[in-house]
């Protein structure tokens, strides 16, 4: 199908300083897990970005001296000519498919802990560290010489590359940002004014540009606000400083200073967020403007456009769900977009410093190791007939992928609905773009003359023999268990088995007990504070009780932590952290610290337990040894959702494949022995 016309400027070429990028999809800089450590893996992926179609494919934080280094998260690095090897092959993958790569050069001052160089951090001013017990040494005037000159060599070492633009990166609250934030009470040239604090960002623009700035261009990533709280951007002193550099550069990388909000899990931000924070900047500049805000929608991109408040349209997520969007909008074909859900799992691999993954694309860090690509797959190796059990999301990705490949595919579902906890945990609060999982995938299926789907059909062990497929994948999910069990306890809680426990299968049920509720969240992610939202919200007394020091603990690395403990703090729910429900008797629960294992009783009236969820396989054990039977997603493991999809979609890659699943290609240093032992 041809493009809309409507969407033609998205497609018009841009300058941008001494090179042109071929159409406004522009994917700006975003961990990947991967950095120095995985460059096979880096330059695959980039360059899949540059095949569906972005017109600029960025790294991700890129150390410019060992005195800035980010492990046990490898940030890709130019220290030396190894890393100008590796950067040059993902140049490489990116020009193959006519788009211009970009390198954003980093230091991160005192956030960095060099936990691997040992080397002291150096920073505006004798701060400590983000997350390590340590203080950086402050530069003085001859140190600020000295990191000029590393910024410029990296630079340089960038240039030789082959990269097209080159990032000085002055937000995030790195070492740029240190010095231009209105707090850097410096003496020197170098702190206090405007001027002064302004001063090193504007000498590595005019450095960058006279060692490299003939061939490549100069972009700035800068802050639109300081720091201001949600909704009230804070942008006077970003304002009057930008006034000072508007010109300097050849683009402006525009975004906020809140992380949490810039990188807004769906939970609490939405499409298009940033729009107030940025819009400031473009009238105030000729140069163009790039800026962020999960777009997956092209009316909006458009409309950004046309508005005058971005030239180009950044992407981190978007592009990560869906490397082919540029593309798709391109053939006209909207409804294939596969698009983020904003739950930030991809940025969590990078937190647990492993490669990234993704709940919407499961071939997301998989391009160069498996060789998975997210819009091809090997057709059908036999006319092997598959009946798949469970429209959950891994049922529903089997399906689908199998689908895709050629295969007969049977598709069974127990409800009325498809989408199995999708379905359910969307319509929980702030979680409805969830959903997107469940519903992209029916639209690809409702292409697919191959997949037969059966609403209303909970299948037993005998429906499944007589059916006779040659295969069947059992993804029957897994329910909550109200035992309590789980990392706390490792038996069940005394009294867990009376009436008015219940599980948050209950609440998504429509369940709302009446009296004072104890959610008991030993899950540490997401559903103990949804849970506990939703109960508040419908004017339940509800307490929240964790082992963990904070609510959704895990959720630190999804960017939702903060949020979520607000959240219930403001909705007036009570929490004890540190705390877990000991036992339950005659309306009473008692509560014991984790700390000191003192208990006290408080009044209940109902439990939620999350806690942990029991996989629902009872059909795979009685019927492996007869049929050709396999459990994928929550009822072989219970995980998060992008695990299911993952399960399924490694299922239906698996099928009559050479294919072995615990064997990839890894990257990893080889010692140099002589022989291998034998
Ligand atoms: P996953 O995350 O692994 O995909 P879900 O719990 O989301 O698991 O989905 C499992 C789906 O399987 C649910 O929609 C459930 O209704 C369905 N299901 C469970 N048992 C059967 C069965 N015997 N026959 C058909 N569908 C089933
Ligand atoms: Fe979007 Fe979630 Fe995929 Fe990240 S992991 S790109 S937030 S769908």
């Amino acid at each position: 199908m041809p493009r809309d016309p409507r969407y033609d400027i998205l497609f018009e070429p841009i300058r941008i300083g001494p090179v042109s990028a071929r159409n406004r999809f522009y994917q700006v800089p975003h961990c990947t897990g991967m950095g120095y450590a995985r460059p096979e893996s880096l330059a695959a992926m980039r360059g899949v970005k540059a095949e569906g179609g972005w017109g600029v494919v960025s790294t991700e934080y890129c150390s410019i001296h060992p005195t800035s280094e980010d492990d046990p998260m490898p940030s890709a690095t130019l220290w030396d000519d190894d890393d100008v090897r590796a950067a040059a092959s993902m140049v490489e993958s990116v020009h193959r498919h006519g788009s211009l790569a970009a390198v954003e050069l980093w230091h991160g001052g005192n956030a960095a802990s060099n936990l691997s160089s040992r080397l002291e951090s150096v920073g505006a001013r004798s701060l400590p560290a983000w997350y390590d017990p340590v203080q950086c040494r402050v530069l003085d005037k001859a140190d600020i010489r000295e990191f000029r000159r590393w910024h410029l060599d990296a630079a340089v070492r960038a240039r030789r590359a082959g990269f097209d633009i080159v990032y000085v990166y002055a937000t995030h609250g790195y070492l740029l940002s240190q010095f231009m934030s209105p707090d850097n009470d410096r003496s020197d040239e170098y702190g206090g004014s405007l001027e002064n604090r302004a001063r090193l960002v504007q000498e590595l623009i005019e450095e960058t540009r006279e060692a490299v700035g003939d061939t490549c261009a100069i972009a700035v990533r800068y802050s639109a606000d300081v720091a201001g709280p949600d909704g009230r951007p804070n942008t006077d002193d970003p304002r009057e400083m930008f006034a000072l550099l508007a010109e300097l550069p050849d683009l402006w990388d525009i975004n906020i200073t809140d992380y949490s909000y810039e990188l807004g899990a769906s939970r609490f931000v939405k499409e298009g967020s940033l729009e107030p924070y940025v819009k400031w900047v473009k009238p105030l500049t000729t140069k163009p403007v790039v800026s962020v805000g999960r777009f997956t929608t092209p009316d909006t991109m458009v409309r950004l456009i046309r508005q005058g408040v971005l030239d180009l349209i950044g992407a981190a997520r978007p592009s990560i769900a869906d490397p082919f969007l540029p593309k798709k909008i391109e053939e006209g074909r909207i409804e294939d977009i596969r698009e983020c859900i904003g739950c930030n799992i991809c940025s969590a691999g990078h937190r647990r410093g492993v490669m990234l993954r993704c709940t919407q694309n499961p071939t997301m860090g998989e391009e160069w190791r498996r060789e998975w690509h997210p819009e091809r797959i090997a057709p059908k190796g036999s006319d092997r007939s598959i009946l798949v059990v469970g429209a959950g999301p891994a049922g529903l990705e089997a399906a689908r992928a199998l689908g895709q490949r050629g295969y007969a595919v049977t598709l069974a579902e127990a409800r009325s609905v498809l989408g199995g906890r999708v379905t359910l945990e969307s319509a929980l609060p702030g979680l409805s773009e969830w959903a997107r999982v469940r519903d992209w995938r029916i639209s690809q299926i409702d292409k697919l003359a191959n997949v037969e789907v059966f609403l209303d059909s909970e299948l037993d062990e005998e429906q499944i023999l007589e059916f006779g497929a040659d295969r069947v994948a059992l993804a029957t999910g897994a329910a909550w268990r109200a035992s309590g069990l789980g990392r706390w306890h490792l038996a069940p809680i005394p009294g867990c088995d009376s009436a008015n426990v219940l599980t948050p299968d209950d609440i998504m049920a429509g369940a709302v007990p009446d009296g004072p509720i104890v959610v008991f969240d030993d899950d540490h992610y997401y559903m103990g504070s949804v849970v506990a939202e939703r109960l508040r919200r419908a004017e339940c007394d509800v307490t929240f009780v964790t082992p963990a020091g904070r609510v959704c603990e895990w959720a630190y690395a999804t960017d939702e932590q903060k949020r979520a403990q607000a959240m219930l703090i403001s909705l007036g729910v009570r929490l004890e952290t540190g705390t877990a429900l000991q036992s339950l008797a005659g309306g009473k629960a008692t509560l014991v610290c984790a700390y000191t294992g003192r208990t006290r009783d408080v009044e209940v009236a109902a439990v939620v337990m999350v806690t942990s969820r029991e996989p629902r396989d009872a059909l795979y054990h009685a019927l492996r040894g007869h049929i050709e039977i396999e459990r994928i997603g929550d009822c072989s493991a219970p995980g998060i959702i992008a695990s299911a999809v993952y399960a399924g979609h490694r299922y239906a890659r698996a099928m009559d494949a050479d294919f072995e699943a615990a064997s990839f290609r890894r990257e990893r240093a080889v010692a140099r022995a002589k022989a291998v032992p034998v």
